[in-house]
């Protein structure tokens, strides 16, 4: 029989929570709002640009106003560009972390090309305005004016930012290289600060550019500090989480818990993940996410792992008693996505983590489909079939083997499946493949695009 209360794999026990939905407006209403701002922000430069600029006269002075125009473009765009990395929770948990990072990616490429635009117009602009060559320009300008030699040298380190980061590159190296590589970016951003009031002909006797520019700039470095670096100190100080027990799932997936302090103060919502820093020999120096795969709030916090590479790999052999340190708790895709009674939940693999505390937490009426290569790779079914029957919920496994009952990725066996698709939400997580497939499927049904939401488990 199965009862309200379902036990964990290591013996927690805890009652369901069915918290009530407070439906959030859906992430483009406020993505756009954001994206508006960005746009309003990039207009305001360009505007600073235009009253700065009475008449724009042959090649040379062509050629330095548009060098002009990208630098000022480029320096407003590293600003948003480390804005949008910032983690700054509202934004995080509206817009959502992995469109975030794909904004950034994607702004990244901008900023690059702006920054190289501006190096090469202004350098042939003032050549072409003095009548020397362009190495003789290029010397005169990065030795002789201001700050322009730690200009030149954050040019230079964001360029290679930029190369590292373009995909052909990027996939040959290991996401830790990457990712410190990565922390340059800010090195680069703060060299090349000055010389933009120095020798900026826009901000020369204009305080109210100078002082956005600042406010600009220091609100940003605020919240780096802030969200980044003071707020994980401070609840690694206050929460003091350990590791309580390792308990294996599957082959290759394991579940840790982990035990603190004040754990429901951390404000972490079914569906979310945090960055795990787990304080061990080869793990402290690499935070790895990794979503919530049981409700929090029962005096421990659970995540289920699959070993995919060196990190994920290693966390089955952490003993219980090891630090750790939680940056989060971070992601939209949560219950207030919700927008109808009905949802159905899609799982691949170890995509079934998010929405495991989501099964067991989402109002209404719920269908779990899961799909998985064989049985022993069903992590968490025992579970799963006890929140089933606890909360009257449809669970569909379908496994890649003979009398695995698998389904087609079809708008037609979803709909056989799950009678009333189109009037559902959907929660989807998985290999990349999946849930591109599962995302035509389902829109095939007549799930329209904004009720269809979405964690990816790669940034
Ligand atoms: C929001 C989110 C939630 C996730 N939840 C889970 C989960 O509940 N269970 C689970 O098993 N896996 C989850 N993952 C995937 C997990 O983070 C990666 O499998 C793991 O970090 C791989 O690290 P590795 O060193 O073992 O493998 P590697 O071989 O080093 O990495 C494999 C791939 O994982 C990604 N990755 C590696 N390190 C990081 C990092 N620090 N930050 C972001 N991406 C990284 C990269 O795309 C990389 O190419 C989640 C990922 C994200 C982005």
């Amino acid at each position: 029989m199965t009862t309200a209360q379902q036990t964990t794999g290591a013996g927690h026990r805890r009652a369901p929570q069915h918290a009530p939905p407070s439906v959030r407006p859906p992430w483009y209403v406020t993505g756009g709002a954001v994206l508006l701002l960005v746009h309003a922000g990039a207009a305001a430069v360009v505007l600073l640009w235009w009253s700065n600029t009475e008449s724009v006269v042959g090649l040379a002075g062509w050629l330095t106003n548009a060098g002009r125009l990208t630098g000022l473009l480029a320096g407003y765009a590293c600003a948003v560009l480390l804005a949008l990395m910032a983690r700054i929770p509202f934004l995080d948990r509206t817009v959502g972390s992995d469109r975030l990072a794909r904004w950034h990616a994607m702004g990244g490429r901008y900023t690059v090309s702006l920054a190289v635009a501006h190096t090469v117009l202004i350098i042939w602009g003032s050549s072409a305005a003095s009548g020397t060559g362009l190495v003789e320009q290029t010397t005169t300008l990065v030795f002789e004016y201001e700050d322009m030699l730690w200009a030149a040298i954050g040019f230079l380190l964001l360029l290679a930012v930029g190369i590292v980061s373009a995909r052909a590159a990027r996939r040959r190296m290991s996401y830790e290289t990457w990712h410190f590589l990565h922390f340059l970016t800010y090195l680069a951003v703060f060299l090349a600060f000055f010389h933009q009031l120095s020798n900026g002909t826009d901000f020369a006797g204009s305080t109210t550019a100078v002082t956005a520019w600042y406010v600009l700039y220091i609100g940003v470095a605020a919240a780096l500090l802030w969200n980044r670096f003071l707020t994980p100190v401070r609840r690694a100080l206050r929460h003091r989480l350990r590791v309580s027990e390792v308990h294996p799932e599957a082959p290759g997936v394991v579940s840790l818990y982990i035990t603190g302090r004040d754990l429901e103060k951390l404000g972490a919502r079914p569906g979310q993940f945090f960055r795990w820093r787990f304080l061990a020999r080869g793990h402290w120096w690499t935070a790895n996410p990794y979503s919530l795969s049981a409700p929090a709030g029962s005096g421990f916090l659970r995540i289920t792992v699959k070993a995919a590479g060196g990190h994920s790999r290693g966390v089955a052999s952490l003993s219980p008693g090891t630090r750790v340190w939680a940056e989060g708790p971070y992601g939209a895709f949560t219950p207030e996505r919700r927008t109808r009674t009905k949802v159905l939940l899609v799982a691949g693999g170890v995509g079934i983590t998010p929405l495991r505390s989501l099964f067991e937490t989402l109002p209404g009426q719920v269908t779990l489909l899961y799909f998985a290569r064989s049985f022993d790779d069903l992590a968490l079914r025992e579970e799963l079939d006890d929140i089933a029957a606890a909360r009257g919920a449809g669970v569909h496994y379908a496994v890649d083997e003979p009398g695995g009952a698998s389904v087609a990725l079809t708008p037609g066996s979803l709909g056989a499946l799950v009678p009333d698709l189109a009037d559902h939400d959907v929660y989807l997580c998985g290999p990349p493949g999946m849930t591109a497939a599962a995302r035509t499927a389902v829109r095939g049904a007549g799930v329209p695009r904004h009720r269809i939401h979405h964690e990816t488990f790669a940034f």
